[in-house]
């Protein structure tokens, strides 16, 4: 997981989640007050982890049964909302 570039205190999955869904708003660090702003480069990658999977998913969706379809998307999903922000790299505005 990312930490402050300044003062090294770990940010927590829930404030770099909120970031993400907030359109990569910046994150200030709760220890020094420090803005970091997301790496140009996490965000092709954040953006590649959230349409990437709903691609696939878009693509075998007619071979698949309509059930299986919708499992995957349950499962997928979250997985992606997990993982994404131990990938989030930051760097300070
Ligand atoms: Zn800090």
């Amino acid at each position: 997981m990312q930490r402050c570039v300044d003062c090294q205190t770990p940010f927590t999955w829930k404030q770099i989640n909120k970031s993400v869904w907030l359109a990569y708003k910046p994150i200030t660090c709760p220890n020094c007050g420090m803005l970091h702003k997301v790496q140009f480069l996490s965000r092709i990658l954040a953006s590649i982890m959230m349409v990437g999977p709903l691609f696939v998913l878009n693509f075998i969706a007619p071979f698949a049964g309509t059930w299986s379809f919708i499992i995957s998307v349950l499962l997928v999903l979250p997985a992606v909302l997990l993982l994404l922000p131990s990938i989030m790299r930051y760097r300070l505005a």
